[in-house]
């Protein structure tokens, strides 16, 4: 059995980041997708906070 990693699911240094600045705090981040003015970059501490949560349902 000939096991090649380049063919057996090895694609995952090609992710491309782009720079973006954090809308919150305006810190530089980086993000898997090409930042818009339509789509508001956060950095990972402000992303933690502003991401949708649902709320608790009692
Ligand atoms: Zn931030």
């Amino acid at each position: 059995m000939f096991n090649d990693p380049r063919r057996s699911g090895g694609v995952q240094q090609q992710r491309t980041l782009y720079e973006a600045k954090c809308v919150s705090c305006g810190a530089a981040t980086k993000v898997p997708f090409e930042p818009t003015a339509e789509r508001p970059v956060y950095c990972r501490d402000c992303y933690a906070v502003v991401r949708p949560v649902r709320k608790p349902r009692f």
